[in-house]
């Protein structure tokens, strides 16, 4: 029986007929849709998944990296009940206990003094919002954003973007200018340390900044630590010296935590591995409630929320801080300050995960790289460890990729896959078994990966 109850015959029966109505009617995200195989998911629990022929898998993608607290953690699930028993829905404008719980809990954990939250219903209207609310603040137009970053799917946020999502939906949006961060495996900037690497982008940022005029530069945005781009943990230094350009030139520094946010890199924000930086905006989203009910937001620095005192702030959504939504955050963040859920994703990262991969790397010649923190992790894979030659090409996939994938799932593990980078991102309440059987699977999924190299 699989923990949802099901028979494994009905769930085989439903998953057939679950698939055979998804390939008429749905319509899926970033794909051609003629030649999509999707995978039946009957049912979650923890950090595994079942699929539609009744195979047990460990789930090291965390779906879309959001599942951080885990599949149906039993507190979540009640409290989403509880709250559907009691109110389901009210507009923006009214006031609810569920809304305010979760605005003053994440409120309590975001550096500084972020106290104000507005709530999206996902991470790139959150985005959208960070930006509106920096150009109204600033009365400036352009906005600098990373390339190797993914900033959400609507408009201005996938013209943010600095991967292949942008290039067929960017009509040269107006005002965005891209420049690279810190990225010392293929540092654009010939540095050959990460001390050297910080400085450089920093002078690189201060440059492009200087060049595009201070003064029409609304806001900068980055990811913390850049998720879906590749886990490039920014060099010490470079988040503050962001800051302080911010500073100097009189720009919004707006943070994206939408991925890295919520316990993933081991803290509750990413930016706390940066010092005591604090940025003006930080966006969230996924982990806020683990993605049981969608739920994003901007959390706001007072001298920005300010200058909304007076004057109207225009933008909205008839969902903003949906009672479904953000109980379902209350659970997850109280849930995971009383289990020790952030440390344990700490305590994973340092002391299973990241010596894990290490230790594979050094036994496989198709990894180039590890890096990360947390159970926030990239294998970079190379065809040739000298060259640095990728095992796939930047927005393209391989042979090489596509079967090591395909080995590690007939072998029960879900992984999140981008380009040659295979992203090891299980749930934050994953336990030191299930990360070593993790390990073990994706020991086997590098030798097929090896047989591609030179
Ligand atoms: N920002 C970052 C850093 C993300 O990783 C994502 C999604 O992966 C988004 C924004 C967009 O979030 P959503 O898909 O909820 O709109």
């Amino acid at each position: 029986t699989l923990p949802n109850g099901w028979t494994p015959e009905a769930a085989r029966e439903k998953a057939a007929r679950a698939y055979e109505l998804d390939r008429k009617h749905i319509f899926h995200s970033w794909s051609a849709q003629k030649s999509l195989n999707p995978m039946v998911i009957t049912a979650a629990q923890g950090s595994y998944v079942w699929d539609g022929d009744g195979n047990r898998l460990l789930d090291f993608s965390s779906q879309m990296v959001n599942t951080n607290i885990g599949h149906q953690h039993p507190k979540v699930v009640a409290a989403i009940q509880r709250q559907a028993a009691t109110l389901c829905t009210i507009g923006p404008a009214f006031v609810n206990d569920a809304r305010s719980e979760a605005a003053r809990l994440i409120a309590e954990r975001t550096p500084g003094a972020l106290d104000r939250v507005f709530f999206t219903n996902g991470g790139a209207d959150a985005v959208e919002h960070a930006v509106r609310m920096a150009r109204l603040h600033t009365g400036r137009s352009k906005v600098l954003a990373r390339y190797r970053s993914y900033h959400g799917g609507t408009d201005t946020a996938v013209n943010l973007t600095g991967d292949p999502r942008r290039w067929p939906n960017d009509h040269g949006t107006a005002g965005v200018v891209h420049f690279f961060g810190p990225f010392l495996y293929r540092s654009q900037f010939h540095a050959t340390t990460e001390a050297e690497e910080s400085e450089r982008a920093l002078q690189h940022l201060e440059q492009t900044i200087v060049f595009e005029g201070p003064s029409t530069i609304a806001a900068i945005i980055l990811e913390s630590v850049p998720g879906t781009a590749g886990i490039m943990v920014p060099p010490p230094g470079y988040l503050a010296g962001v800051r302080e350009l911010c500073d100097r030139y009189g720009i919004v520094f707006i943070a994206d935590e939408v991925m890295a946010g919520f316990g993933r890199t081991g803290k509750w924000f990413a930016i706390e591995h940066g010092g005591d930086v604090v940025p003006d905006l930080i966006t969230f989203a996924k982990g806020v409630n683990s993605g049981y009910v969608p739920l994003g937001g901007v959390a706001i620095a007072p001298h920005i929320a300010a200058t909304f005192d007076d004057r109207p702030y225009p933008g909205g959504l008839t969902y903003s801080g949906h009672p479904l939504a953000t109980a379902a955050a209350v659970a997850t963040i109280t849930a995971m300050a009383e289990e020790g859920i952030v440390e344990n994703a700490a305590e994973m990262g340092e002391g299973v995960l990241g010596p894990g991969l290490r230790e594979l790397a050094d036994r496989h010649p198709c990894v180039g790289e590890v890096r990360g923190v947390g159970v926030f992790w990239a294998l970079e894979l190379v065809r040739d460890r000298a060259t640095r030659e990728p095992l796939a090409p930047y927005g393209g996939s391989s042979p090489a990729m596509t079967e090591a994938v395909a080995a590690a799932k007939a072998a029960g593990l879900l992984l999140f896959v981008n380009f040659n980078r295979l992203h090891v991102v299980p749930p934050c309440t994953i336990s030191e078994a299930e990360a070593k059987e993790g390990l073990a699977i994706l020991d086997h999924a590098l030798t097929v990966a090896d047989g591609h190299t030179v």
